[in-house]
């Protein structure tokens, strides 16, 4: 076994022999504590006959845990300056790629079918760059990629909002997004004593299990979320209320959305935050005739 290199003298090492700093603007905050590393490969699930993706490698703290425990890593990394360090702590492990690509204008599907052919059982599992945490999960669900599922670290209060059950503060249509196409859990509460340099905001990880179909069955995927986005715009707004302002036409409309609400089963009284994902896609489509 190698010497891990998510230590704080190791990093450092690193760091001076390459010259490295760190770009805020790119969320590099690196992991410098092994113990969190076995925990996130555990609770990912890996074993050799899966395949990861991982996004942001950094230095490689995370990958070199991930290359010892997985079947291959795919690793997207933006920052070019990384790669002849990566190309260096990772140089024991054969089972790693590294594509120097922002993940969120990568062709992902083609990069899987490239190099992750054969592998059944796909993971997501990353230390995600804070600044674009939900654009990078949304993108690998709404794309229908062929993954098991996404373990990764982010802010505790996004973490907070993914996870959370209708009824509490943090519900709202991030939670909605991600809980149609996912089980959502928080597993593991991480302080910023484990990162190098330390981030302001308390960290999570949360693990996210692909559900084989949707959690509700929606007629029109987009309307359904502009439906649970309109219905969040102003929290202490009741849901009829939300629904007027929000939708287009929505004030002319008014008769109608009270009636589809209604035929939902949904008090027009109610706030958003009551509704669980099954009743926002009952009352969306009872909505959709009229903004078609
Ligand atoms: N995995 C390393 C660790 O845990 O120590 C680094 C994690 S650091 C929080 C996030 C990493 O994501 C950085 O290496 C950063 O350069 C990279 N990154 C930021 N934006 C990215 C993007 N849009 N696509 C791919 N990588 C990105």
């Amino acid at each position: 076994m190698h010497k891990d290199i998510a230590t704080p003298i190791r990093t450092k090492e690193i760091m001076k022999k390459y010259g490295f700093s760190f770009k805020k603007s790119l969320g590099q905050n690196f992991l410098i504590d092994p113990n969190i590393l076995r925990n996130i490969t555990d609770y990912a699930g890996l074993t050799k006959k899966t395949a990861v993706i991982e996004i942001g490698p950094g230095i490689g703290a995370l990958t070199e845990h991930l290359a010892r425990t997985s079947g291959k890593v795919l690793a997207f990394e933006i920052d070019q300056r990384l790669l002849p360090i990566l190309a260096d702590t990772l140089s024991p492990y054969n089972n790693v790629t590294i594509v120097n690509e922002d993940v969120l204008k990568s062709d992902v599907q083609s990069m899987i079918e490239k190099e992750l052919g054969g592998y059944e059982e796909i993971m997501v599992v990353a230390n995600l760059p804070y600044y674009v945490t939900t654009p990078i999960i949304l993108k690998l669900l709404t794309e229908g990629l062929p993954i098991k599922g996404i373990c990764v670290m982010l802010q505790k209060e996004v973490g907070d909002r993914i996870a959370a059950k209708p009824g509490t503060k943090e519900y709202g249509s991030l939670s909605i997004a991600i809980q149609y196409y996912t089980q959502a859990e928080t597993v593991m509460i991480v302080p910023k004593t484990v990162f190098m340099p330390q981030p302001n905001v308390d960290s999570a990880v949360i693990r996210l299990t692909k559900r084989a179909e949707p959690a509700a069955r929606v007629d029109d995927e987009e309307f359904f979320f502009k439906v649970t986005r309109s219905s969040f715009a102003q929290r202490r707004k009741t849901i009829l209320n939300n629904l007027t302002s929000q939708l287009p036409d929505g004030k002319q409309k008014k008769d109608e959305i009270t009636a589809s609400l209604e035929r939902a089963g949904v008090d027009p009284g109610r706030r958003g935050e009551t509704l669980s994902i099954q009743e926002f896609a009952h009352l969306s489509n009872e909505l959709l005739p009229h903004f078609q």
